[in-house]
């Protein structure tokens, strides 16, 4: 367990955050990654920094809601390594609004990247799990937004509740060839994601920045304490090498106590 020498590891969304700390986790335990993202140019460095450290890493241009160019983008890794062992569907943004405020558009753009971005990965990935017969994982990054609702979130909580349906879904039917899914549902992390949010929360809210972040974001966790991407690594990396279906079909609360299953 945490090893995953030899493997090869999809993460999408990983030039940025979570993603980023979850394929250098990835390289560090031995598994061949593939940093899959829109930012083709931060990608790349990402990869580079990764074979600088001597580990295995390639970047691939992917806009996970873009039904070709997952195809292609998982077809290349194929090429290169022969298979993906474990995907980590960890592609995401956030737009804040209220529910009476959103555009169509933009709750049609929040579920296509989480929602189809999700079902279009894991079905190219699992096609070719489902043939090698070898195992494999697959990972969501949900959110503590998977069990809960905040106001201004609409789209974004109810993707994330969508995830935990298609996680269970995989569970069953991947059970057959030895592939687990987990989603990750980690509290408030210091991404660019999140230090988006904080000035568009003060302005929503009327309250300062520091009070967005102290009597909203981190008002429940039991410490005051934002969830790191090392902690999120961390699990991801555990669920990667978990090596029976023991652990499938979970959601793995990471976010200092905010929410308690
Ligand atoms: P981030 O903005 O740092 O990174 C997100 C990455 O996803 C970026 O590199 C971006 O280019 C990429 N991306 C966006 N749209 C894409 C698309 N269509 N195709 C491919 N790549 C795309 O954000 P983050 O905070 O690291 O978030 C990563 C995931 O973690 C998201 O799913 C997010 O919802 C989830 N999450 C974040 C937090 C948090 O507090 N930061 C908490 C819970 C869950």
């Amino acid at each position: 367990m945490n090893r995953l020498d030899g493997k090869v590891c999809l993460v999408t969304g990983a030039a940025s955050g979570i993603g980023k700390r979850i394929a250098e986790v990835y390289a560090q335990a031995g598994g061949k990654v593939a940093i899959a993202d829109l930012q083709l140019e931060a990608a790349e460095t990402t990869a580079r920094e990764i074979r600088e450290a001597g580990g295995e890493a390639m970047a691939v241009a992917m806009d996970v809601t873009d039904e070709a160019q997952v195809v292609d983008g998982v077809a290349r890794i194929v090429s290169g390594w022969g298979k993906v062992d474990v995907l980590v569907s960890n592609a995401g943004i956030q737009i804040v609004n209220k529910l009476t405020d959103f555009s169509l558009a933009d709750w049609k753009k929040m579920l296509a990247i989480h929602l189809d971005g999700a079902f279009l990965t894991s079905r190219e990935c699992l096609r070719g799990m489902e043939k090698r017969r070898e195992g494999g994982a697959i990972i969501y990054m949900g959110s503590v937004h998977s069990h809960l609702a905040s106001r201004l979130k609409a789209p974004y909580v109810t993707a994330k509740h969508g995830l935990l349906g298609l996680c269970r879904t995989v569970a069953k039917e991947a059970a057959d060839y030895g592939v687990r899914a987990n989603v990750i549902c980690p509290g408030f992390v210091r991404t660019p994601l999140v230090d988006r949010q904080i000035p568009e929360q003060a302005k929503e809210f009327g309250i300062s920045e520091d009070a967005v972040v102290k009597d909203i974001m981190l008002k429940d966790t039991v410490d005051g304490e934002f969830t790191t991407v090392d902690d999120v690594a961390n699990v991801a990396l555990t669920l990667a090498g978990f090596e029976t279906n023991a652990l499938t079909g979970q959601s793995i609360v990471v976010s200092h106590g905010w929410y308690m299953q």
